[in-house]
C-alpha cells in the first residue's frame, strides 16, 4: 500500500529529533509539507528540515514551547499564514522528569504535565478551527505504554500519558462530526535520546519484558503515524495503538 499525502500540510511538535524527527521525515516522504516545531534546539530542527529538502520534500522549522499558550498561538498562525491549511497534527513533544513519588517535586510534576498533556490540549484546540473549516483532519497524539500500565518512578509521566488517552477519546467524539479523526499511539521502549539515559541493568530488565526482545526504532512508530495520517485510516478514531514489541497485550 502506498501512502500518498501530496498537498497535505502536517505539523509535528518536538520534531527535531527522535520519534518526532522520524515522523516528520516519513510524512514528508509521503508527499506532505511538514512544519517541524522545536523548543530550543534549532540546529536539530534545521538538520531535519535539510534531510527532508535534500530528499526532495518540503519542510519548515518553527520555534515554540507547546506548554505556552502564546507560543502555540504563534506556531499555528505562522503555519497557516505560510501554508494556508493544516491537515495533520502530530502531538509528539514530550519530556520525562523521573523519580519516585516521595522524591517528586511539584515542579517535576508540573513540567511533565504542562508539556506532555497541556501541550496536547493547546495544540489540539488550535488545530480544531482550521481543520473544521476544511471539514477534515487527522490528529495523532503520542502517548506511551507507561500511560497504560504505569511505571515506578514515572507517576508524573504516566498521569500525563494516560491523560492523553482520555483526551484522545473525548476529542475524537467532539471532532468526528467535522470528519477529524483523533488517535493515540502508545510506543513501548523506542531507541531515542529519551531512552539512551537508561542504565545497563534497567535496559536488561526492560528487554526481558519485551517478547520481540529489542527496543523499537523511531521509523517503526513513524510508519504507524503515517498510516493514521492517511486516507486508509479514515474509519479509525478515538483509538490507542500500542507499538511495543508485544510488551502490553490487552
Ligand atoms: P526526545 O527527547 O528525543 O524528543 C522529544 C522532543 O520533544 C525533543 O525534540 C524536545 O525538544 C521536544 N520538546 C520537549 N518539550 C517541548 C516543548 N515544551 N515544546 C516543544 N517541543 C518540546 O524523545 P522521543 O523518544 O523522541 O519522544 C517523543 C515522544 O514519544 C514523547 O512524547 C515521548 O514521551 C514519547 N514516547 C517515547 C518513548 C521512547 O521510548 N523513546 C516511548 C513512549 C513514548
Amino acid at each position: 500500500m502506498k501512502i500518498d499525502l501530496t498537498g497535505r500540510v502536517a505539523l509535528v511538535t518536538g520534531g527535531g529529533r527522535g520519534i518526532g524527527r522520524a515522523i516528520a521525515i516519513a510524512l514528508a516522504g509521503a508527499g506532505a509539507t511538514v512544519v517541524i516545531n522545536y523548543r530550543g534546539n534549532s540546529a536539530a530542527a534545521e538538520e531535519t528540515v535539510a534531510a527532508i529538502t535534500t530528499a526532495g520534500g518540503s519542510a519548515q522549522a518553527i520555534q515554540a514551547d507547546v506548554s505556552q499558550a502564546a507560543d502555540v498561538e504563534r506556531l499555528f498562525k505562522t503555519t497557516l499564514d505560510a501554508h494556508g491549511r493544516l491537515d495533520v497534527l502530530v502531538n509528539n513533544a514530550g519530556i520525562t522528569r523521573d523519580t519516585l513519588l516521595l522524591r517528586m517535586k511539584e515542579d517535576d510534576f508540573d513540567q511533565v504535565i504542562n508539556t506532555n498533556l497541556r501541550g496536547v490540549f493547546l495544540c489540539t484546540k488550535a488545530a480544531f478551527r482550521p481543520m473544521s473549516k476544511q471539514r477534515g483532519g487527522r490528529i495523532i497524539n503520542i502517548s506511551s505504554v507507561i500511560g497504560l500500565i504505569g511505571n515506578a518512578g514515572q507517576a508524573n509521566y504516566a498521569a500525563a500519558k494516560a491523560g492523553i488517552i482520555g483526551f484522545t477519546k473525548s476529542t475524537a467524539r467532539e471532532m468526528a462530526p467535522r470528519n477529524i479523526t483523533v488517535n493515540a499511539i502508545a510506543p513501548g521502549f523506542i531507541d531515542t535520546e529519551m531512552t539512551s539515559v537508561l542504565g545497563d541493568a534497567t535496559r536488561k530488565a526492560i528487554l526481558e519484558n519485551i517478547p520481540l526482545g529489542r527496543l523499537g526504532q523511531p521509523e517503526e512508530v513513524a510508519a504507524l503515524a503515517c498510516f493514521l495520517a492517511s486516507d486508509a485510516a479514515a474509519y479509525m478514531t478515538g483509538q490507542t495503538f500500542a507499538i511495543d514489541g508485544g510488551m502490553v497485550m490487552s
